[in-house]
């Protein structure tokens, strides 16, 4: 991969990676609201189900912003789009698709089968 498409995947991760960070931001801030209703019985139930809601959409946004960092640490050392599993070449248009990922489809779909 030439220089000019690692900097091209490094701005898109940065930009999602900051995407993430501001909507998980907003969250928190939700969540802090929230806590001053604590007391308020009437609709108690419904609120445990939007935290839980929230809950799995914050670990799934720290999992993504983990998958992210380490992507943009492996352009800095020089090692994105190689395969962290058999160190082949991730193809193109997976990066493209998926530009946080470290293993080739193939790879991939050998962890999922
Ligand atoms: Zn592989």
């Amino acid at each position: 991969m030439n220089k000019r498409e690692l900097k091209r995947f490094k701005a898109a991760l940065e930009q999602k990676r900051d995407a993430i960070l501001g909507a998980t931001g907003k969250k928190a801030h939700w969540e802090n609201m929230e806590d001053t209703r604590h007391g308020d019985f009437v609709d108690q139930a419904s609120d445990d189900n939007e935290v839980h809601v929230n809950l799995r959409l914050l670990q799934t946004d720290a999992k993504l912003l983990r998958a992210i960092e380490a992507a943009i640490d492996r352009i800095d050392k020089g090692n994105y789009g190689i395969c962290t599993v058999c160190e082949g070449e991730i193809s193109l248009a997976r990066l493209k698709a998926v530009p946080w990922t470290s293993v080739c489809i193939a790879c991939k779909e050998k962890k999922t089968a």
